[in-house]
């Protein structure tokens, strides 16, 4: 039985990372896909593979503009997600969260569609809860460098919630803990693709501050998975709904997992920590375990060992 057998869907941030995984898997469930794109972040080479498959269809388009176009369900994946990236054009990037999730939620109550957004686990800031459960508010700095992400992922969240209310729209809230694998941008800074490429090429391992701070790294299938089935969910299920792997670890924990798997010669450089880097995180899955049946199954170093071969790859080409 395919998931979404003819269902009309739109996926924003389409030509991403998670964007193409997702674009990918709702084919293979029978949807009619639209890639909308602005190709900030994105890349066709994510989407090449699917390009010619009829049942696929790609526009460019930046979504902090109205966009006018009829489907049965949206994900709203549109925002550049690594540090480096988001903090290129900080106000571009509170546009696209903010006003990006205004014009997909005016589309979706015009279309009676259902909309999942694309939440991160920065909505918790720097968190004085651990592990990270829905409930917990967040320590969030409202002026820093990361802000321009985690206020605008946090105000997109109250628009979400704001058009239910007012407008009984079925959404979906997803927040996405840190999450790796093949398609990633080698040159986006976040530390799994960062720690990868160095090591393939025999370069220093950049850890930043002392290493000890936290992680939780989760799979792209995994993470796809879950959002498949929130959004299969009953429309009385909205989240926020943490989604991401439990596996807690230190950076200098991956950094030597990374040495180890790729038998490199790099060693360790410490570089300063970025301003207001969060010193832990870990997801409460409980709720998506009880309300979706849903938790990760691919481990870490599967993981790994995927997204190496990807890079190794990507490398060798270039
Ligand atoms: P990505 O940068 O690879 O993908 C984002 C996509 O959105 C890119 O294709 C980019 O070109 C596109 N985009 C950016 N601004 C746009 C705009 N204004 N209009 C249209 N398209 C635009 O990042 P990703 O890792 O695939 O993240 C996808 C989503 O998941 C993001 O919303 C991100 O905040 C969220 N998320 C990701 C992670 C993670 O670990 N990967 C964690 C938490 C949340
Ligand atoms: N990090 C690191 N070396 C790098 C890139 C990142 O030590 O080359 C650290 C970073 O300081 C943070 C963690 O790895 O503590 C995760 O960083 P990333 O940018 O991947 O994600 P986020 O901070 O948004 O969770």
């Amino acid at each position: 039985m395919k998931r979404f057998g003819g269902q009309r869907v739109l996926v924003t941030g389409g030509a991403g990372f998670l964007g193409s995984h997702l674009c990918d898997r709702l084919l293979d469930e029978g949807a009619d896909v639209l890639c909308v794109d602005n190709f900030f972040t994105g890349s066709k080479k994510n989407i090449l593979s699917i390009m010619d498959n009829s049942y696929f269809e790609l526009l460019r388009h930046d979504v902090t503009f109205p966009l006018y176009v009829e489907v049965d369900k949206i994900f709203n994946l549109a925002c550049p997600a690594s540090p480096i990236h988001y903090q290129y054009d900080p106000v571009q990037t509170t546009k696209t969260s903010v006003h990006g999730a205004i014009n997909m939620l005016g589309l979706a109550k015009r279309v009676r569609a259902k909309i999942m957004q694309a939440s991160t686990s920065e909505v918790y800031g720097d968190p004085q809860v651990h592990p990270q459960p829905e409930q917990y508010w967040g320590h969030v700095n409202i002026i820093g460098p990361r802000s321009c992400y985690d206020e605008g992922k946090r105000c997109a969240e109250t628009l979400f919630f704001d058009y239910h209310r007012q407008h009984r729209l079925r959404i979906k809230v997803a927040r996405i803990f840190n999450t790796y694998g093949p398609r990633m941008h080698p040159n986006d800074g976040r530390v799994v693709s960062n720690f990868i490429v160095q090591a393939l090429r025999g370069e220093p391992i950049t850890v930043y501050g002392d290493g000890l701070q936290t992680r939780s790294f989760c799979y792209v299938d995994d993470m796809v998975e879950g959002f498949l089935q929130l959004m299969q969910s009953p429309d009385d299920f909205l989240g926020p709904v943490n989604l991401g792997n439990p596996g807690e670890f230190t950076m200098l924990e991956l950094a030597n997992k990374v040495i180890d798997m790729t038998h490199s010669v790099s060693k360790l450089v410490f570089v300063p920590l970025p301003t207001d880097d969060p010193r832990q995180r870990r997801p409460d899955i409980s709720l998506a375990k009880e309300k979706l049946r849903w938790e990760p199954r691919i481990a870490l170093d599967e993981g790994l060992r995927r997204t190496i071969d990807y890079f190794d790859t990507v490398l060798r080409e270039n």
